[in-house]
């Protein structure tokens, strides 16, 4: 069920409690280093400023030790404020405390087209653990809830679940912000109605953290493409040797990823698309001795990427496809040569997208920067910000977070 967003309320003089994702990047001097969680929320916050309505932000930043502790800086939201200020090119003021005396003043003397950023939600303890008490103190607060922070819709914390569910039981209304309306409208329906064929690419490192989405996913998806170092895991699973290249440590827990991966090979037939050949160093190093290796990786060497023969196997396989879904890197991409497979695949996948009208989604973290990196974020239909929630929905679990809010 499509949810009730923004544009469908009047903020007019209205106070709207925004949750956003300002979880940026901050150097040891606390200087932020990457401002695209900061921007992104931008539309949905000049969307109430512009409409007359008075908005105070939240979000969280790192995870603070223990949390409630207001004196620690690294983690102050104070240079969140200031940048946003900069990009509003209007002054935001910033509450010391969460739902402290500063927050709870300056939130009442706000104005129409106003703008609060209060603390570090983390800064209190029951944010995380999704107290009610502290949940019901930010919903006194305002007259209008809206989720505009995706990366944390897969959590229950109370800014995120306790304070919707407190504020529509006081009659109030709670609502998706422009980005939260985007992720969910493009990634429930790739899980829940894709055009087809419809092609899931999956990569990164670890098998146990992809267990949910194979599982989902090989039932919806026409063709499934694995590479990165999970590759190494279904490579035990077909018999293969893998060198030294990366695999889980622990034995057990690695018996158990090769029978997961076993299993998918059963299931998935001719769904599943491994990689041919491999990209393989002697040495964690672009500049180490380098060879392409097909079948068994021999001893004293490690796969960093997917081969060339592998990657015109997945080109072809993502030649006709209408959804694209693409989660996790095809190598070591933050070391060249070895990002080369990861580069390619995000062509294919801008090519596909621009000239056979795909749908394309990528899912967030590493994908999402190979594709900024690449330059081919405008050329896809949609990046997720978030990493872990993008997977949830992969594998088509439901939100309390979004579930709670109101329905159109
Ligand atoms: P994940 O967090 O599971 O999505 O994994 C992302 C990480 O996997 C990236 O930092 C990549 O460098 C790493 N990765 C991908 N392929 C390989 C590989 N073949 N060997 C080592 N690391 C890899």
């Amino acid at each position: 069920m499509a949810k009730k967003t923004i544009t469908d309320l009047d903020v007019q003089g209205k106070t709207v409690l925004m949750r956003v994702d300002f979880n940026v990047p901050l150097d040891d001097d606390g200087h932020i280093t990457d401002d695209r969680r900061i921007r992104m929320p931008l539309p949905s916050i000049d969307y109430v400023r512009n409409h007359g309505g008075k908005l105070i932000l939240m979000s969280h930043l790192g995870r603070p030790k223990g949390g409630g502790d207001p004196g620690d800086v690294k983690y102050s939201m104070r240079p969140v404020a200031a940048r946003l200020s900069e990009l509003l090119n209007r002054p935001v003021q910033f509450a010391e405390d969460v739902v402290g005396d500063d927050a709870k003043t300056k939130a009442a003397a706000l104005k129409p087209g106003h703008v609060l950023l209060i603390e570090n939600l983390r800064f209190e303890n029951g944010e995380k653990k999704g107290d009610e008490a502290f949940a019901s103190q930010l919903a006194n607060m305002a007259d209008i809830y809206c989720n505009n922070a995706f990366g944390t819709c897969h959590r229950t914390d109370a800014s995120m679940y306790a304070v919707p569910k407190i504020m529509k039981e006081q009659g109030k209304d709670a609502v998706v912000g422009f980005l939260v309306n985007k992720e969910i409208e493009y990634l429930s329906d790739a899980v829940n109605s894709p055009a087809r064929p419809f092609v899931a690419i999956l990569g990164g490192a670890k098998v146990a953290d992809k267990i949910g989405v194979l599982e989902n996913l090989i039932n919806i998806c026409d063709k499934i493409l694995i590479g990165g170092a999970m590759a190494y895991t279904f490579a035990l699973a077909q018999g293969k040797t893998i060198g030294d290249s990366l695999i889980e440590k622990d034995p057990e827990k690695r018996a158990a990823d090769v029978a997961f991966a076993k299993s998918i090979i059963e299931r998935a037939g001719d769904k599943l698309h491994l990689p041919v050949d491999t990209h393989c160093g002697d040495a964690f190093s672009g500049d180490c001795n380098k060879q392409i290796v097909q079948g068994d990786i021999p001893d004293g060497w490690e796969g960093f990427d997917i081969g060339p023969q592998t990657i015109k196997d997945f080109r072809h396989a993502l030649k006709d496809a209408k959804t694209i879904v693409w989660n996790g890197p095809m190598g070591v991409f933050e070391m060249p040569p070895f990002d080369h497979g990861t580069f390619e695949v995000a062509k294919a996948i801008a090519a596909v997208t621009q000239d056979n009208g795909a749908i394309s989604i990528i899912g967030g973290g590493d994908s999402a920067a190979a594709i900024e990196v690449a330059g081919l974020a405008e050329q896809v239909s949609h990046v997720s910000t978030g990493g872990g929630a993008s997977l949830a929905m992969l594998e088509g679990k439901k939100f309390e977070a979004v579930e709670v809010l109101d329905d159109k």
